[in-house]
């Protein structure tokens, strides 16, 4: 990839990262400065965050999220971290270490909550219950507990490490299954809702989504970040991966693909989509819904009322409990 003898763009010093969807090659000092640049038009474009914000980041130990972290802090805002750790063994143990490792290099506090901790139940037990594949029951509880946890903890405003290649590969997949409704809610920013008894919605920042995973990657290597590597082992029935793969082939033939698919995308959109409308709240946990249970909740009543059946003795009795719980 790198040929011995390549100068940088900017300093024409010798280079060693090499972005050919920019056309440009990087020394170490000046990748940084590139990164910086992409992660401050993001946030300026899409009004992300005002200077100095309060702001909590999402930090799982990956490099992606670290590398979030490191440019809030190194831009100014006042970034706190958040890891929300599944308890799944050692990617799990690999992963707070990873976030804790970071939390120490950059002298910010780091938040840890237990998942399983928080929804009371075994993770197996509510995947299991309702009949869904991990990924999916962890992605709704985590977006739920970091919701909520970020509010409680005084901001207003979530940032993920989500970039280029996550939004691409969810785009690609949402034109694929038509998803309207997905499409009209991607955009870099949603907009957040306040609710009288602070259960509401915080605003959600993606500032890496101008950066595709391969200059995130130069950038974590080039800055010594404690990140973890490898996947989650639960993570099999994702989908995103081959529509990554998918935009990332069309990327290697025609450098600027995976840019032109997504920030085509928003240019052609205009502009973010409407605010949540105030709705209901969830009758168990408060927080904004348009149902009478949020989905966290749904998931959660749903694994409850499973562990239960399976402890009733089978007969008669047990089928007329069963049909009790259901809703008319
Ligand atoms: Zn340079
Ligand atoms: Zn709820």
């Amino acid at each position: 990839m790198n040929n011995p003898g390549m100068k940088c763009t900017r300093c024409r010093g010798p280079a060693n990262h090499r972005f050919p969807q920019h056309n440009v090659r990087f020394c170490d000092a000046c990748l940084e400065v590139f990164i910086q640049r992409q992660v401050e038009k993001a946030i300026k474009k899409f009004n992300m965050l005002a200077p100095g914000q309060k702001v909590v980041a999402a930090i799982s130990g990956g490099k992606d999220s670290l590398a979030l972290w490191q440019l809030l802090i190194d831009l100014g805002y006042d970034a706190l971290g958040l890891h929300l750790t599944l308890d799944l063994g050692p990617f799990s143990q690999k992963s707070l270490e990873a976030s804790q490792a970071m939390a120490q290099r950059l002298g910010r506090e780091l938040v840890v909550k237990s998942l399983p901790q928080l929804t009371g139940q075994n993770l197996e037990d509510i995947v299991r219950a309702n009949r869904r594949e991990f990924c999916s029951v962890c992605g709704t509880l985590k977006r739920h507990f970091l919701n909520k946890l970020c509010l409680e903890l005084g901001a207003d405003t979530l940032a993920t490490g989500h970039h280029l290649d996550d939004e691409a590969g969810r785009l690609l997949g949402n034109l694929v299954r038509g998803h309207q409704e997905y499409l009209d809610q991607q955009w870099p920013v949603l907009e957040g809702l306040k609710s009288d008894e602070g259960t509401g919605l915080a605003r959600k920042v993606k500032p890496l989504c101008r950066l595709a995973g391969s200059e995130i990657k130069s950038y974590a290597k080039s800055k010594d970040l404690p990140a973890a590597y490898g996947k989650c082992p639960r993570s099999k029935g994702a989908t995103l991966p081959f529509y990554q793969e998918a935009v990332d082939i069309l990327e290697e033939r025609m450098p600027g693909t995976k840019r032109e698919l997504y920030l085509g995308f928003l240019r052609r959109k205009g502009g973010p989509p409407p605010p949540p409308r105030p709705g209901g709240a969830c009758e168990r946990c408060g927080a904004p819904t348009y149902l009478d249970l949020c989905a966290a909740c749904r998931l959660l009543l749903r694994a409850e009322e499973w562990v239960q059946e399976k402890k009733a003795p089978a007969g008669p009795g047990a089928d007329q409990g069963a049909a009790k719980g259901h809703e008319i």
